[in-house]
């Protein structure tokens, strides 16, 4: 398969990266990954990566803003780490001729010609280390950081079970064949400002947590203008919250005034809680899983949903 998306790429001037919408640090660098090392292997060809993106990755490289696409012709679109079309983060671009989908999420629909997916491996970002090095892509030390950046986010520094001895090999070929400086990636991953740490410490003082094992904390907007935090914030700190030993099942639900929803970010330690998310609109990994939802009454459904979820994995488990 990967040797047909070599062919396919190899046949196409003009490339169009994309991934999901609310980018995290493996969409983004799945994408900077592909484009850069097609760049670098195909100098003369065009090739974007699109989509909104955050301050805080801007060190995996720029995005490709402002093109007008309508103006270009014979476009290949390539998706990353985005397993349903609602979700790509490309407004920009409403027309393409060939389209490819790589993505390690759960199936949810085909919308491309080509698809790869492969729900056993740790990120997009492995499986983009895996198509350069099965077909005559080039790779460098800025690709290979990237790819890490964005290993390291999916498996939350490997403490996931995603985390699987191939992920290991793509970390040590990478340290070992390209010297990459892994105390540089983790500073850029996590540094923050103050403010956050301070917003964190909310966060731990205000868990509410129901009767089988589910904590949430709710984030109004007030909250986040008080902290000087952007509404991603709370989402991004979930994993934060993962050994928590009364808990199953962990979220945050903030308000984003700016877009009209709630963002919900949820974590487990057990229960398989997309299904769950999937029924409020949302979606994601068995573990890891996200939704946006209306109100905060939707929240409340969706907290007492998860809560009979944890019941049940309790009552049936013996872990
Ligand atoms: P997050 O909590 O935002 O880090 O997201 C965790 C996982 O859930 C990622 O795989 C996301 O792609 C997925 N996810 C987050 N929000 C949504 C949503 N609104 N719809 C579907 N999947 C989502």
């Amino acid at each position: 398969m990967y040797k047909d998306i070599y062919k396919t790429i190899k046949s196409y001037n003009n490339i169009v990266i994309a991934r999901h919408v609310g980018v995290d640090p493996d969409a983004m660098a799945s994408s900077m990954a592909l484009r850069d090392s097609i760049k670098l292997t195909f100098p003369d060809k065009n090739v974007y990566a699109i989509g909104n993106g955050t301050v805080k990755l801007t060190f995996m490289g720029p995005l490709d803003k402002g093109i007008d696409f309508d103006q270009i012709n014979d476009i290949l679109l390539i998706v990353v780490d985005t397993p349903d079309k609602r979700r790509v983060d490309m407004e920009d671009l409403t027309h393409y001729e060939k389209s490819i989908k790589i993505d390690h999420h759960p199936f949810v629909e085909k919308f491309c010609d080509i698809e790869v997916i492969d729900d056993e491996k740790s990120s997009a970002s492995e499986m983009i280390y895996d198509l350069i090095c099965s077909t005559p892509l080039k790779m460098n030390k800025r690709i290979c950081e990237a790819i890490f950046a964005g290993v390291v986010g999916d498996t939350n520094r490997f403490l996931f079970n995603n985390s699987k001895p191939e992920t290991f090999s793509v970390i040590a070929d990478m340290i070992r064949d390209y010297g990459i400086n892994i105390t540089k990636v983790y500073y850029n991953l996590y540094k923050r400002p103050l403010s956050e740490v301070k917003f964190f410490g909310y966060m731990a003082d205000n868990i509410e947590t129901t009767d089988n094992g589910v904590g949430y904390i709710i984030v109004k907007n007030d909250t986040l203008t008080s902290y000087n935090v952007d509404s991603a914030t709370a989402g991004n700190l979930i994993n934060e919250f993962n050994n928590i030993g009364e808990l199953l099942v962990w979220l945050s639900a903030t308000e984003d005034v700016k877009n009209g929803f709630i963002r919900v970010s949820a974590r487990s330690r057990g229960p398989i809680i997309n299904k769950v998310l999937e029924k409020h609109g949302g979606g994601g990994h068995a573990l890891a899983s996200g939704a946006k939802v209306k109100t905060f009454e939707d929240v409340e459904k969706l907290i007492k949903d998860l809560d009979n979820l944890c019941k049940e994995y309790s009552e049936s488990s013996d872990e």
